[in-house]
């Protein structure tokens, strides 16, 4: 369902991501772990065109994202074709960035509204469905400031899936949240993980990624450094750098 090739990346004269390969299946769920600075995010960012990348490429059930190449020109699609495809992703970050003048239910409601042209009844049996999904029904009609942290991520999570992504883009949504929210959110995830979803994680969570995911990348200094079975990775990494890694960040 995805195929990065030779995906490099830089800003100003810093190369950030120096030619990422990876490709995932259908119901793969992939943690991107690796330390502050390696890239991860802006990998993410680029998969839904948040960043333009300056070459290689990156195919999403088998469309390309962002860019086209004719006669050997390599040329940006335009915006609305961006806007497009970048429906085929959902993401969810690590501020939720719920629009603060809506209940949970409008918040997910907008884009079914907005971006797929859905009926407001429809649209809002939707947010209902998802709403429950995530354990929030009773807050529906709650606005952000009303909820928690880890209320507020399972709304944002909510409406990323309401609209029905082919892949689904996390990218370190507990970073913010105090350490007693975190796993209410996580709880989430692994069921999503358990019903087939497909997911591409950038975590600090070590432990969640040993736990949910089919597999691991492992990333450093723009590179994937080593990648593999969650359990083959933590229990025996290959590299010194993610030995390095791993005890540093237990
Ligand atoms: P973290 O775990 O801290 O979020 P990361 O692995 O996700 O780190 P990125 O956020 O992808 O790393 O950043 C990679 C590098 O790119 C960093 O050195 C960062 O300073 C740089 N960078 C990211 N965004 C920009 C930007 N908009 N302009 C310039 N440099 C940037």
């Amino acid at each position: 369902i995805l195929e990065i090739r030779n995906l490099h990346k830089r800003f100003g004269a810093v190369e950030v991501l120096k030619g990422i390969d990876c490709s995932m299946k259908q119901g793969d769920v992939v943690c991107v772990i690796g330390s502050s600075g390696s890239g991860k995010t802006t990998m993410l960012r680029c998969i839904n065109m948040l960043e333009d990348f300056d070459d290689g490429s990156i195919r999403i059930d088998n469309q390309d994202i962002g860019y086209e190449t004719r006669d050997g020109v390599r040329r940006r699609k335009n915006e609305k074709e961006i806007a497009k495809q970048r429906a085929l992703t959902g993401m969810a970050f690590q501020q939720f960035n719920l629009f603060p003048h809506m209940t949970a239910t409008e918040n997910i409601m907008l884009g079914l509204v907005k971006v797929k042209n859905m009926r407001r009844d429809e649209a809002h049996s939707i947010a209902e469905k998802w709403l429950d999904r995530v354990g929030l029904l009773e807050r529906r009609d709650y606005y952000p400031g009303q909820l928690s942290g880890g209320q507020q991520q399972r709304v944002a999570i909510a409406r990323a899936i309401a609209m029905s992504p082919k892949l689904m883009l996390f990218d370190e949504v507990t970073s913010a949240l105090d350490p007693e929210l975190v796993n209410e959110v996580l709880l989430v995830i692994k069921d999503l993980a358990r019903e087939g979803m497909t997911m591409l994680l950038v975590t600090h969570e070590m432990r969640f990624a040993f736990e949910v995911s089919t597999r691991v990348i492992f990333m450093n200094q723009g590179r994937i450094g080593e990648e593999g079975d969650p359990r083959e990775m933590f229990l025996k990494p290959k590299t010194e750098r993610l030995a390095e890694f791993l005890k540093s960040s237990t």
